[in-house]
């Protein structure tokens, strides 16, 4: 929508002024004046239309890069834009679509508000962050273990609690706030979880326990 607004704006801005170039005087022969507030109000729109459209897709970029780097593979992050969340009525913080053949599609869809924390998060190199926060860099962490071909909840949340760290760390924040992160999720949050995401198995030693370099137990 945005988008279309920018383009239309700056698409109309051309179209007043060619036609100014193309025709400079009137039937009479009369010079015809530059429309400079049309041109200028028009150019004005498109580029504040622009802007949300720019940093909505340089956040994009920004976690399509880490989330490809916890798959192994390319994948794309969509943030759900406000227009998408308002006609949205699903309660999950993101989701991965599987095929008929239980295949992860490459692509996942973050809800507008965790892109929202996503990006606070990033622009302040991870430090300090709240409940919400923490939730949402965790969000990433576990569309992407869906992405990875978990289809089981608490294995995908497993997998993703020891690793939420290494997203952490990819979206810019210290080694000891990524950690420090992932403990706190896994000693504070993880017991909110619906019960088909928890799994006794999901502790040192347990069977879910991948042994990865910085655990969050
Ligand atoms: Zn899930």
């Amino acid at each position: 929508m945005l988008t279309w607004v920018a383009v239309l704006a700056a698409v109309g801005a051309l179209a007043l002024a060619l036609r100014w170039a193309l025709r400079r005087t009137d039937g009479l022969g009369r010079p015809i004046a530059f429309p400079r507030y049309a041109v200028a109000g028009l150019a004005l729109l498109s580029v504040v239309a622009a802007v949300p459209v720019i940093r909505h897709s340089r956040l994009e970029t920004r976690l399509s890069q880490v989330a490809s780097r916890l798959v192994g593979h390319d994948v794309r992050v969509h943030c759900q834009t406000a227009g998408e969340e308002f006609v949205d009525a699903g309660a999950e913080l993101g989701y991965v679509r599987f095929d008929a053949g239980g295949r992860p599609e490459p692509r996942t869809v973050i809800k507008h508000a965790q892109c929202g924390l996503l990006r606070n998060y990033i622009g302040r190199h991870g430090r300090s962050p709240d409940r919400d926060e923490i939730i949402a860099v965790h969000v990433l962490t576990h569309e992407a273990m869906h992405m990875r071909g978990l289809t089981n909840e608490a294995e995908a949340e497993c997998a993703a609690m020891q690793r939420d760290a290494s997203t952490a760390a990819l979206l810019g924040a210290s080694a000891g706030d990524a950690s420090a992160l992932a403990r706190r999720y896994f000693a504070v949050y993880y017991a909110d979880v619906p019960d088909d995401y928890r799994s006794g198995a999901c502790t040192a030693g347990g069977q879910l326990d991948e042994k990865l370099a910085n655990p969050p137990w």
